[in-house]
């Protein structure tokens, strides 16, 4: 690890001058759980690290407006045992639960987790399938950006050097609605996905059929990734299992995965189609017993 200056801001703003000051030369470390590690491999060399645990007001959750705010700082944890968060969208506290270990979980943060932009990652994924804003922040002021356009590459996101990731607003969901993430681990419980399926379906009570459907996948490619076909498939549609095995193979044709340690990226592919079957299923078995 490379010798560096250490900043400990008291308030958001105090922590943008720092950041706007210092630009591509500075490093915010949140939890620390992954930028210690590219740290010790070299593989992030900042002249100063700027630690945001004294800023106030970013680790809060709010419900309001049919919407989830994660303050930024929100641990994975937090997430997972808010009642909040269990109540209103069951789905997204099941994800941050699916995360490594409790140890983990303790310290990652909500906006760690999105900067770090890993495509392997399980939050993401989610958030997708939920259609969740980001909020930056910086001394120019502030932005929401869609989810869908926050991931630009492995690691990369439009995220400038001089900005904070401040939060995630999450939309609940319509009535008879149902969400699910899945997480196909076949090495151990506490390891990254081998493939990462979120799916959300929401059904039109006077039609029984699928009003909206959004399907997210993790690990298939540079960043998270959406299937539009397999959702336009699904849209308009009672779910049969052979539409949803159809979506399915929809969904995997539109994968680009690496091989690597957790599987051949022939393997991740055929594996994305079968756990998007599976997610679709399982999401709209929620939407039918949801009131
Ligand atoms: C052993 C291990 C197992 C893991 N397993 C999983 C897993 O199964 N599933 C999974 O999804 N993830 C997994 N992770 C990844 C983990 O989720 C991330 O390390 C964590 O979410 C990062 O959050 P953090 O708060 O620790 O971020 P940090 O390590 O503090 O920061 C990560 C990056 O984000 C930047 N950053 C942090 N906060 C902000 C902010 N508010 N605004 C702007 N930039 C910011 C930092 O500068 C850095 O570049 C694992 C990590 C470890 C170490």
């Amino acid at each position: 690890m490379n010798s560096f200056e250490f900043r400990q801001p008291d308030t958001v703003e105090e922590a943008l001058t720092l950041l706007h000051d210092l630009g591509e030369d500075a490093r915010v470390m949140a939890g620390g759980t992954a930028l210690v590690i590219m740290m010790k491999q070299r593989l992030v060399m900042p002249d100063c690290l700027i630690s945001l645990q004294k800023l106030r007001g970013l680790d809060r959750i709010n419900a309001r407006n049919g919407e989830i705010q994660l303050g930024a700082l929100t641990t994975h944890r937090a997430v997972e045992r808010s009642e909040v968060v269990r109540s209103r969208l069951p789905s997204l506290a099941e994800t941050y639960a699916h995360v490594a270990t409790i140890r983990i979980r303790n310290v990652a943060t909500v906006g760690g987790a999105l900067a770090h932009a890993d495509p392997n990652q399980d939050p993401p994924v989610i958030l997708l399938a939920l259609d969740a804003q980001v909020g930056l922040r910086s001394t120019a002021g502030s932005r929401q950006v869609p989810i869908g356009e926050f991931f630009t590459d492995y690691y990369e996101t439009v995220r400038q050097p001089d900005e904070l990731v401040t939060e995630v607003v999450v939309p609940v969901l319509p009535p008879r609605s149902g969400s699910v993430y899945l997480k196909f681990l076949p090495r151990t419980a506490d390891d990254y996905a081998t493939v990462g399926v979120a799916a959300t379906v929401t059904i039109d009570p006077a039609t029984g059929t699928c009003r909206e459907s959004r399907i997210a996948m993790g690990c298939v490619a540079s960043t998270p990734m959406r299937a539009p076909e397999a959702e336009a498939l699904v849209r308009g549609q009672r779910l049969t299992p052979e539409l949803a095995r159809e979506a399915g193979i929809l969904a995997q044709r539109v994968t680009d995965p690496i091989s690597d340690a957790r599987g051949s990226a022939d393997y991740k592919r055929a594996m994305a189609g079968v756990f998007v079957r599976r997610a679709l299923e399982q999401a709209w078995q929620r939407a039918l017993a949801a009131v």
